[in-house]
């Protein structure tokens, strides 16, 4: 494990001296000690990444150069996938297999922004057509600057690849800000940076307290881009910082998604995607489908079968075999999650399955899947993000209140139908006002595919060819191209 910040291509231990703990959710085990970087820190990776982007080879160089260091990051990741997988789980608590399968996506995105940065090589430009032909007119996409990327605990290397691979591949030098409560794989990420050899100042990775690293990072003015992925109250703090200089910001915030159920669907299937939508990783997935609506017909049955599925999945450390649901990330978050059940249950939800600390587990953050019911359409429980294996369910009438259900929050991440009548589902997607559709499954997401929320969830895309371009900007050249004079002042006559 890591002890200093990775600055300028080299190990530095915050200018402060101060750490912080690193706890293993499982056991309550400090584990580490982390370097807090703060302010002074940020602004050494600042200058570093600013002086790397003006000045050094990196944005200057060919996109299939750029491209090989991305995929030599993407080999170590891959190479390393169970070492850096049980680092995963030590500090997020989520089961191993899930960790591992993070990191294979993590070099998976690595691969992809180095095949789209080869592409940038074959088509540099691309012409305008105009309606004046005297003129001729193209487009050249040019690496934004210099990015700070701050990101939050669910998936950390996954999340962090999401953006340092795109801000690479276009370009773009980077400030990294993990989160606090998981900041061990990132720094391994700089230690690979270290090893393929990437230019000094190109990717600088800071760890720290958001207020003490992350705010003065998203208020420095020598940054051109923010890329932020966490809560709506963060992000919106963010988006004030960035207002002040004009920064470029995009934003991946949280949700409340909605998974529409129809009477029609095979009931195992409609179980396995509904788990899957709300235990996997803990339900500390951004995109989540914690609102069920089942039509009511299918309501009890479908309740009934869920509710014996849930009691059947093992809970435990992410590191023993079997286990298929860890503890949550966090003291906090799991006093938060116990205390949000609690105002549920007293506002009339009824708790039908979970809910509480499994008996006999009486260390480490777990708690049981939790299937809450009956509770009103205006409860806080039922607005609110828990971020947590907590799943509200609720039955519906007909397609018209599905849709008016589903579409009734201030989020707008993601959303899921079930049916087996396609042309349904189709309809269902489009009414849905949400950035991810899923039909008869929740949650599969896949790098080349574009991932971002309407409403409060956030602002603008990532992954696919919509990452690349959150760190690309847009120039056109235009040339007057004719024999003749443009005349406006010297020869008023000629005036176009
Ligand atoms: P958070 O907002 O508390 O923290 C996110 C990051 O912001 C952390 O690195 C934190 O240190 C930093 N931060 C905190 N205060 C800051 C400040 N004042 N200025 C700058 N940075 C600051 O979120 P979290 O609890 O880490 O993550 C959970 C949230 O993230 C959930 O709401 C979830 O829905 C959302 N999320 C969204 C997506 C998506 O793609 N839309 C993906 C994962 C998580």
């Amino acid at each position: 494990m890591k002890q200093n910040l990775f600055i300028d291509g080299q190990w530095q231990a915050p200018v402060r001296g101060g750490t912080f703990d690193v706890v293993d959710p499982a056991t309550e085990l400090v584990i580490h000690q982390a370097p807090a970087g703060t302010t002074e820190d940020i602004e050494k990776a600042v200058k570093a990444a600013r002086h790397a982007f003006d000045t050094g080879p990196w944005p200057r160089m060919s996109g299939r150069e750029r491209a090989s260091y991305l995929r030599a990051i993407s080999q170590i990741i891959l190479a390393r996938k169970q070492e850096l997988g049980r680092l995963e789980v030590l500090d997020n608590g989520k089961p191993l297999p899930e960790a591992v399968w993070d990191m294979e996506d993590a070099a998976g995105c690595f691969a992809y922004y180095a095949g789209l940065a080869e592409e940038m090589d074959a088509k540099p430009e691309e012409t305008v057509p105009l309606s004046d032909a005297r003129f001729s007119s193209k487009v050249v996409r040019e690496p934004i600057g210099v990015a700070g990327a701050i990101i939050p605990w669910n998936y950390p290397l996954l999340m962090a690849s999401w953006k340092v691979a795109p801000a690479l591949a276009a370009g773009c030098t980077m400030v990294l800000k993990p989160s606090e409560l998981t900041p061990l794989t990132a720094l391994e990420l700089a230690g690979i940076a270290e090893e393929v050899g990437l230019p000094a100042g190109v990717l600088n990775v800071v760890t720290g307290m958001g207020p003490d690293a992350g705010k003065p990072l998203s208020e420095h003015p020598q940054i051109d881009k923010l890329a932020f992925t966490g809560s709506v109250p963060t992000g919106s703090r963010i988006m004030a910082a960035a207002a002040r200089d004009i920064k470029n910001v995009s934003l991946e915030l949280g949700g409340k998604s909605p998974f529409v159920v129809f009477a029609d669907s095979d009931i195992e299937k409609a179980v396995e995607w509904i788990m899957f939508g709300i235990f996997w990783n803990q339900g500390q997935v951004c995109s989540a489908t914690s609102r069920v609506l089942v039509e009511e017909s299918f309501y009890p049955a479908l309740l009934e079968r869920l509710v014996g599925e849930t009691a059947k999945i093992r809970i435990g450390n992410g590191l023993v075999d079997g286990t298929l649901l860890g503890p949550l990330v966090s003291k906090g978050q799991y006093d938060k999650v116990l205390a949000m059940i609690e105002r549920a249950r007293s506002e009339g939800a009824t708790i039908a399955y979970g809910g509480k600390r499994p008996v006999g587990m009486e260390t480490g953050f777990f708690l049981e899947p939790t299937i809450l019911t009956d509770m009103a359409e205006d409860s806080f429980i039922w607005r609110e993000e828990i971020f947590a294996p907590v799943v509200c369910i609720k039955p519906f009438k007909n397609e018209d209140d599905a849709i008016r259900m589903a579409n009734d929050s201030r989020f707008g991440l993601a959303a899921a139908v079930m049916s087996k009548d396609r042309k349904r589902c189709e309809r269902v997607a489009r009414a849905f006002r949400a950035g991810i559709v899923w039909i008869n499954c929740s949650q599969p997401t896949f790098t080349e595919a574009p991932w971002g929320g309407y409403k409060q969830s956030g602002i603008g895309r990532e992954l696919g060819i919509w990452g690349l371009n959150n760190y690309l900007e847009v120039k056109q050249i235009t040339s007057f191209d004719s024999e003749d004079a443009w005349g406006w002042y010297l020869k008023p006559d000629d005036r176009p």
